[in-house]
């Protein structure tokens, strides 16, 4: 059974466009409650935390350098089949090849700054949330 949770940040790319207020707004259009939610910054070390999994990569620490540039929203989000119906509301990885109307196509930058995050697997999407978040967060 798809779970029901997924864990997103709006980057920092995104917040400094002021895209905080639109793309909150797409993700409740789109049938998302919001479980949890703070505005952040995460520190170099934390943002590499997070990424973990992606340290062999040659847009690691670029990456890291990015996540850690300004301040973004993290958030916990409830809906059936949230994973997958999350990813395709954000688009694909790349604005140049997400599908029109996606948050990537309308606020992303490039494949890099690319404006949302968006869990990859329920269990990923568990790691994430409990990455941000306690239980007296969560509602
Ligand atoms: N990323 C990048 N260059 C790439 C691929 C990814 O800078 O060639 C960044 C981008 O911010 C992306 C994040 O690394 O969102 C994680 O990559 P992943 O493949 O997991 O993409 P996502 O799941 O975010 O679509
Ligand atoms: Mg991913």
């Amino acid at each position: 059974m798809a779970g029901n949770r997924t864990f997103t940040m709006i980057k920092p790319d995104a917040v400094r466009k002021n895209a905080i207020g639109p793309i909150l707004a797409m993700i409740n259009n789109a049938g998302f409650r919001i479980v949890a939610m703070k505005y952040t910054r995460l520190t170099a070390e934390q943002a590499g935390a997070f990424y973990e999994v992606h340290k062999e990569r040659p847009f690691y620490g670029e990456l890291v350098e990015f996540m850690s540039s300004g301040p973004i929203v993290a958030a916990i989000l409830e809906k059936d089949n949230a994973v997958a119906d999350f990813r395709t509301l954000i688009g694909s990885t790349n604005p140049a090849e997400a599908a029109e109307g996606t948050v990537r196509k309308l606020y992303a930058s490039s494949i890099g700054e690319n404006a949302v995050h968006g869990s990859d697997a329920d269990e990923t999407a568990k790691n994430e949330g409990d990455f941000f978040f306690s239980n007296l967060e969560r509602f």
